[in-house]
């Protein structure tokens, strides 16, 4: 991780939507020693509402509940909680419209959530690939009459992985043709998500909506922001999805068609050299080379390399030439880190960077009504 210098005097306040869940804990985990955020809010269902965060969480990191959050009480999911922008790590059951209201009523909205992603006027963000993205935040406010208040998403967490991968290759030899096959892990399902007898020495070869995802999304993240729309990148995608008996870390292995001749050499090369720019080193998050290349012919694998950066790399290994398209490679990236938590935490470092967030100004902080559910 890099090494800001104080870059706030006060440091923005933020709140968690969702904050009981797999990706909610993360983001109490990561926000809890933030050195631009404070930890300030958090809401959830009604099974948690009024209650102290630490006697309600079921906590699932190695550490412990950090002590900024264990004695929060946990809020209704209602826009009117004391912070300056949230992260939604909401079911998507009632994320669509709950990030809505809050937009609505002036909060930036950072989204784990499928329901806005692929919005004409919603920014899909990865930094590392597509930050010229965020100018649809302007058209965004102005169709939708948001004032201050917007909403930002992160992609689908085996779609991070793979286009993070995916933006240098297309920079340097162009993209025609991705087939993927993903393994992931259950954490990706949510808690309690998949029931232990269907996971246990099994593969469930079916994720509800998740194919979908992975063949539009990176359309969308590699594709171009025109001006006043999303312009697709026309790439050929087949994604084949599969559940596995592994905690954390997605694993996906992929065959892709190149534009250019390129060796298995220049390839490697391209995905070792890839650096973030100064911008986004100086993001307490990022990390200056986000894909880690490892030679061994057995790597990556999740339980030893899903934590590489922090959990903000992607590890590329097996990179050889492939029979039917051009190259193949295996990759791996965290789901609840890169693939979520840590993706919202690093597209909100971006926004506050560029000045999107600001704290707010209690004289102008519209109340709404409650969320309707
Ligand atoms: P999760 O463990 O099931 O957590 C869901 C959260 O939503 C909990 O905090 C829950 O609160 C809250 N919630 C559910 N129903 C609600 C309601 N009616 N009103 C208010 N809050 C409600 O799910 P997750 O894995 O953290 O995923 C959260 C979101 O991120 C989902 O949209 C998911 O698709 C997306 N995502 C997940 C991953 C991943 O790897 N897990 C990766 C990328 C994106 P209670 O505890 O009070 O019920």
């Amino acid at each position: 991780m890099s090494a800001p210098g104080k870059r706030f005097e006060k440091r923005l306040r933020a709140g968690v939507l969702g904050a009981t869940g797999m990706v909610g804990q993360r983001l109490v985990n990561m926000l809890a020693n933030h050195p631009w955020f404070e930890l300030a809010d958090l809401a959830a269902s009604e099974r948690s509402s009024g209650k102290k965060y630490a006697d309600v969480v079921k906590w699932h990191l190695d550490r412990p509940v950090p002590e900024a959050a264990c004695d929060l009480v946990v809020k209704d999911l209602v826009p009117n909680l004391d912070c300056d922008f949230v992260f939604s790590a909401l079911d998507s059951s009632v994320a669509g419209s709950a990030e809505e209201e809050f937009a609505r009523a002036g909060y930036p909205v950072l989204s784990n959530s499928k329901n806005h992603r692929m919005d004409e006027d919603v920014p899909l963000l990865i930094p590392e690939v597509n930050a010229l993205h965020l100018d649809a935040i302007r058209v965004q406010q102005k169709n939708r009459g948001y004032e201050g208040g917007f909403i930002v998403t992160n992609p689908n967490c085996s779609t991070a992985g793979l286009v993070l991968v995916l933006k240098p290759l297309a920079d340097a030899f162009g993209l025609e043709k991705i087939f993927v096959v993903t393994m992931q892990a259950v954490s990706g399902a949510g808690y309690p998500g998949v029931a232990s007898l269907d996971i246990l020495g099994n593969i469930v070869p079916f994720i509800s909506g998740e194919e979908e995802k992975m063949e539009s999304e990176p359309q969308k993240l590699l594709g171009k922001w025109d001006g006043s729309r999303f312009v697709e990148a026309g790439l050929g995608i087949s994604a084949h999805c599969n559940r596995v008996p592994v905690r954390d870390g997605h694993t996906e292995c992929v065959s892709l068609s190149l534009k250019k001749i390129a060796s298995i050499r220049e390839v490697a090369e391209v995905l070792r050299d890839f650096a973030v720019d100064e911008e986004l080193a100086s993001l307490p998050t990022a990390v200056r080379n986000p894909i880690v290349v490892l030679e061994e012919e057995n790597r990556p694998q999740p339980k030893r390399d899903a934590e590489a950066g922090h959990g903000m790399a992607a590890v590329v290994g097996r990179i050889r030439e492939c029979s039917l398209l051009d190259v193949k490679l295996t990759l791996l990236s965290h789901n609840l880190v890169r693939g979520a938590a840590g993706a919202a935490v690093l597209n909100a470092e971006l926004l506050a960077a560029r000045g999107y967030l600001q704290h707010r100004d209690a004289g102008k902080f519209r109340l709404a009504e409650p969320v309707t559910r």
